[in-house]
């Protein structure tokens, strides 16, 4: 076990792991010292200046990032001494800097506007002309660079040489002229290099998803886990249903990485990032019967009819077609409703082709779905075994499937038109989700689902981890909780 060393700091009494900085050990117990350049994932380059700090029994100032904590130190960052070097460093790196506050997106969780209004408040003393360099620079899919936003911090190409190891950053030119931008030739797509525009610390690397969309401090916060993949990153997500960003009918601004030292440290992947841009289009709002006779139902009476129909027929002509996106809870009122009331001969629950993806060694899973563990501990995958896509649709054809209940999955997707004529053969087809997808319009029943970001609930990542994610927005029109609606069908199932 790592040796506890006791150290000051500003008259408090923290402790450190043996090997570990002073500003780290700051950082660790939630004590703030100024700083760009380091960045507990990427290193300590010390080159930013801002975390000096006295140090009692030396002369001269010196950066805690580089100062590796003793037994009996005693650490002053507030004294005015501290302070004047910490403001210079400021200085110097806003000599150049544009007034873009207004405009950029990074305004409100800007390093060197907190910095300012904290140590800086100080008159310019600039009387020259800034130094100009490229603004609006696409760098790649998701980055946008502006170079006289830039503070030269490197973490942004320490980012792409320690962790995507994709090397397209460089810092080009010398003293005054220098800038960071893409190796000639290069782009910036790496899969996870929206985690660029959290780790610059200014404005020069802007996510061009959300560039201009809303202002930071219109977004509420809510912890959260990606449903991308069966990694589970932990993350924020940022949402705003104020004005004016709601009236362009998005309420997901962005998702952010929420530090998880388990589970995804600092990071995400791109496909998580960006897959739920669309979060809000092609949404089910209404509880619908479309055949025999189109009418928009209550819960009650859907519930109510569809349990009827569900049990109209044996058993064994009844398949269901889930998917490992479900939660814990969700799986547990399925397998209650289905399995032990109805007792359905039929299970889909193994990804759909286009769910099965890349995986490396950061990061990225290869199952696309967030939660197929959660069902394994409920026997899904273990006494109750997946059909295949093509076995199921086999056993349509020979007409040996009468009912089909689609739980967020959509049939003509994997299937393509042959799907739609197999769907159509079915004497009852129930589809559950939040989207209505290419199979929605052809159901009996068609039931609005809440999206994971509209619930709260917990997956089980593919280490085990169990994860709770808590509700961040409210469902769209009627969507109710998958949970929900199975707990609500069953009881009138077993009438
Ligand atoms: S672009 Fe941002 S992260 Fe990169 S060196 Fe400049 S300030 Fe630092
Ligand atoms: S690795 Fe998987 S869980 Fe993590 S952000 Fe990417 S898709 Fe989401």
């Amino acid at each position: 076990m790592a040796k506890t060393i006791k150290f000051s700091l500003d008259g408090r009494h923290l402790s450190a792991l043996e090997g570990e900085t002073v500003l780290e050990a700051a950082e660790r117990s939630g004590v703030r010292i100024p700083h760009y350049c380091w960045h507990k994932a990427l290193g300590n380059p010390g080159n930013c200046r801002m975390c000096v700090v006295e140090v009692e029994g030396t002369t001269k100032l010196q950066v805690s990032c580089r100062l590796l904590a003793r037994e009996g130190l005693v650490i002053r960052s507030v004294t005015s001494a501290a302070r004047r070097a910490q403001a210079s460093a400021l200085e110097l790196h806003l000599l150049d800097h544009p007034l873009d506050c207004p405009v950029c997106d990074q305004s409100g969780e800007c390093g060197l506007q907190d910095y300012y209004m904290d140590i800086g408040r100080y008159p310019s003393a600039m009387r020259e002309d800034k130094a100009h360099a490229g603004k609006s620079i696409p760098l790649g899919p998701h980055i946008m660079l502006d170079q006289e936003r830039c503070i030269m911090c490197t973490r942004c190409t320490r980012f792409t040489s320690q962790v995507s190891k994709s090397h397209e950053l460089g810092i080009f030119g010398r003293g005054h002229s220098q800038v960071v931008d893409v190796v000639p030739g290069r782009t910036l797509d790496n899969p996870y290099s929206g985690n660029l525009a959290d780790v610059c610390p200014v404005g020069a690397l802007t996510d061009r998803d959300f560039r201009f969309q809303v202002r930071v401090w219109y977004l509420d916060e809510t912890e959260s886990v990606c449903p991308g993949c069966s990694r589970g990153c932990a993350i924020f997500a940022h949402t705003s249903t104020r004005r004016p960003w709601h009236n362009k009918g998005r309420r997901l601004a962005r998702l952010k990485p929420r530090y998880d030292s388990d589970v995804n440290g600092h990071w995400m992947c791109d496909a998580g990032r960006y897959g739920f841009a669309d979060f809000d289009s092609d949404r089910l709002g209404k509880v619908m019967r479309l055949k025999p006779a189109a009418a928009e139902l209550s819960w009650e009476a859907a519930q109510r009819e569809v349990a009827a129909a569900l049990r109209r027929k044996s058993a064994e002509g009844l398949a269901v077609v889930a998917s490992g996106a479900l939660s814990n809870e969700d799986w547990k009122a399925f397998k209650s409703l289905f399995v032990d009331t109805l007792k359905a001969s039929r299970f889909l629950f193994s990804p759909e082709p286009d769910q099965v993806g890349v995986e490396d060694e950061l990061l990225r899973r290869r199952e696309k779905v967030p939660n197929l563990e959660g069902g394994k501990t409920l026997g899904f995958g273990t006494q109750i075994q997946s059909m295949s896509w093509d076995g199921l649709a086999k056993d349509i054809g020979a007409g040996k499937v009468w009912g089909l209940y689609v739980v967020d999955r959509d049939p003509v997707k994997v299937w393509g038109e042959k799907g739609r004529k197999l769907l159509e053969r079915l004497d009852l087809l129930v589809y559950q989700g939040p989207c209505k997808g290419l199979s929605g319009d052809l159901a009996h029943y068609r039931l609005p689902a809440a999206a994971w970001l509209e619930e709260e609930g917990h997956f089980i990542n593919f280490q085990g981890h169990v994860q709770g994610y808590r509700q961040a927005l409210k469902p769209l029109g009627a969507a109710k909780p998958d949970w929900e609606i199975f707990a609500g069908m069953e009881k009138d199932a077993r009438v």
